[in-house]
């Protein structure tokens, strides 16, 4: 186990207090001990393309609000800028998924020269207190329409689009619905997926049910964390990325 994550779990089990994250979350609720692997013993997934071009195309969306830009030209060079180079396996692979994002930015140039929505934050940390625990999240966009109504957008770069039942009971959603409250002071009228790959937004909205439920799974998980009952669950080790190292694995 890494040094700095021993101390920082050392002292959130002394205090009683973890930090959450939709992605602490989701980790945990898939197999605790895939949790402990990734946030206590410091595991870190091995780069794939995926990855890869998700971040490029995050990190240059976020310089491209930046340097409040107009333009496509810039938008392409700020993506060769950022252009992460890591996981792919040969040149072709290299050059199918650069095609791939290039694409996606110029359909997101596109579709963002047809909103009149003006972009009032993006890469937008959040944090907020529930009980001892911290709950923190980043959101990619939220914009304001000329209605002054708020719509919060989270860029999905992966080759599937979700249905809308899906986006309407997702998580991360209302996990987002909640910072944006408890830490921005904003509620958004509508909450969205862009599916970049597809070019494809698919907006919901968020309740008081729903956001209450998020608390009180966001409180459960924190419990067990701080409890430290990290067994394993494997019905999903066939998809896991520590299938061939982690012990309880079971491929069959
Ligand atoms: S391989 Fe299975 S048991 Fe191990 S961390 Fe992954 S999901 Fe959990």
């Amino acid at each position: 186990m890494k040094l700095k994550y021993w101390f920082r779990n050392f002292w959130q089990g002394l205090v009683g207090r973890a930090e959450l994250s939709y992605s602490k979350v989701n980790a945990y609720q898939l197999c605790p001990w895939k949790y402990k692997l990734i946030y206590v013993d410091g595991w870190r997934t091995p780069p794939t393309p995926q990855i890869s071009l998700g971040l490029t195309i995050h990190r240059t969306i976020e310089a491209y609000h930046q340097r409040q830009s107009k333009l496509l030209e810039e938008l392409l060079e700020i993506y060769d800028e950022k252009w992460v180079n890591e996981g792919f396996d040969h040149p072709q692979e290299t050059v199918g998924f650069y095609e791939r994002g290039r694409k996606m930015l110029v359909a997101f140039f596109n579709k963002m020269a047809t909103r009149d929505a003006r972009t009032v934050y993006f890469e937008q940390d959040f944090e907020f207190p529930l009980q001892r625990h911290k709950v923190r999240g980043i959101i990619d966009c939220i914009d304001q329409h000329p209605d002054g109504s708020y719509e919060l957008i989270d860029y999905k770069t992966h080759a599937e689009v979700w249905s809308q039942e899906k986006v309407d009971s997702d998580l991360q959603l209302t996990i987002y619905s909640l910072g944006c409250w408890m830490a921005l002071k904003i509620r958004p009228k509508r909450y969205s997926y862009y599916f970049l790959s597809h070019d494809r937004i698919i907006s919901t909205t968020r309740t008081a049910e729903q956001e209450a439920s998020a608390l009180q799974l966001l409180k459960d998980v924190g419990q067990k964390i701080v409890r430290r009952e990290f067994t394993a669950d494997t019905r999903h080790c066939y998809y896991c990325d520590f299938r061939y190292k982690c012990h309880y694995a079971k491929l069959s």
